[in-house]
């Protein structure tokens, strides 16, 4: 017999928003949720590194809410901690399920049989893709944008991260040039091209498979998280990025 991963007191691994009114964009957010499975405990990770960004894209979920307000469009969350496993990592990358992460140890993840991994990929990574996948084909005629949600810690390894946003791209650079060109004409930003990251084909897996893979335009985005640690940053990135996106699209379409 299989024993499942999640237990009845265990929250669902996607939560989805669908579409409110029509619109063009499908927001996902890969790193929203801090979520573990009751079974793991606390993974023996100590309590402060759970509020770090290691655990979870902090302050995402707020902007991808308000922003999904905003805009009427769907918007796929996962639900549980990229501590679990990485839903923007393909199954069995090396940083799937990390064994230690920014020099923090995960020994549940050390001590993790093959069994387990699986249980992973079937019981969460996979359901958020599917979900992904099934809203992507159910509007398989209308034009649609994949915007990417993530932000990313203001300091690593010691060194501070002057950008205030981030654009990553990879094949689609038409799209990520205007939201570039957008986002400098803000005036008031310090806009990274393909920073603190660079998208490839294997470093994640959402726009590589999702949007690259069905040819479809993309946004991937990475906010500096002390912007948008609080609620009001949070709504006012939300109302930036749901003032810019329109543009990006009529320019797109033009
Ligand atoms: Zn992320």
């Amino acid at each position: 017999m299989t024993v499942s991963l999640l237990g009845a007191a265990d929250p669902a691994p996607v939560i989805l928003f669908p579409e409110g009114r029509p619109s063009p964009f499908v927001l996902v957010s890969d790193h929203a949720g801090r979520a573990v499975p009751t079974i793991f405990g606390d993974m023996g990770v100590p309590d402060h590194d759970w509020e770090r960004h290691i655990a979870y894209d902090i302050g995402i979920l707020g902007v991808g809410r308000f922003l999904r307000d905003s805009l009427g469009c769907a918007l796929v969350e996962q639900a549980y901690s990229r501590l679990v496993i990485d839903c923007n990592r393909a199954p069995g990358h090396p940083t799937s399920i990390p064994h230690v992460s920014d020099y923090t140890p995960v020994p549940v993840n050390r001590a993790a049989e093959e069994s387990c991994r699986l249980r992973r990929e079937l019981e969460i990574l996979h359901p958020y893709h599917d979900a992904i996948s099934g809203i992507l084909k159910e509007r398989a005629t209308r034009p649609t944008l994949l915007v990417s949600l993530h932000s990313f810690t203001p300091e690593m390894d010691g060194k501070k991260r002057p950008w205030h946003v981030g654009i990553l791209h990879h094949k689609d650079t038409k799209t990520a040039r205007i939201m570039l060109d957008l986002l400098n004409q803000e005036g008031d930003l310090c806009v990274g091209d393909n920073e603190p990251y660079v998208l490839t084909a294997t470093s994640d897996y959402t726009v590589p498979r999702h949007a690259e893979g069905n040819a479809l335009p993309y946004l991937e985005l990475e906010i500096r998280q002390d912007l948008i640690a609080r609620q009001d940053g949070q709504k006012a990135w939300a109302e930036r990025l749901a003032r810019l996106l329109p543009q990006v699209w009529e320019r797109i379409e033009s």
